[in-house]
């Protein structure tokens, strides 16, 4: 399944065109719109659990230059930190 670049807030599916001042990004480029950003999800990413950062206009079309039919964003799994477990 090829990555779909999406256009929309995750959240409430506000549009978020290239030019949008809005669009605010995690790092593993999760799209919300500042407005749930800020009052919803209180600067934290619902998928992955990161911040967030405004999204620059030209980001967009580097991820549509850079995506390829290989390209897979995993969501990489947080682990919690504990004491033990440690590899000695
Ligand atoms: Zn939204
Ligand atoms: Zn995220």
């Amino acid at each position: 399944m090829a990555l779909e670049l999406r256009p929309n807030c995750e959240y409430c599916d506000k549009d978020l065109p290239p030019a949008s001042t809005e669009a605010q990004i995690c790092s593993y480029e999760c799209t919300f719109c500042a407005d749930c950003v800020d009052n919803i999800l209180y600067n934290v990413c619902p998928n992955c659990g990161g911040g967030f950062v405004p999204r620059p206009s030209a980001f967009i079309y580097r991820i549509v230059k850079t995506t390829s039919p290989h390209t897979v964003v995993e969501a990489k799994t947080f682990r919690p930190l504990t004491d033990d477990g440690r590899d000695g």
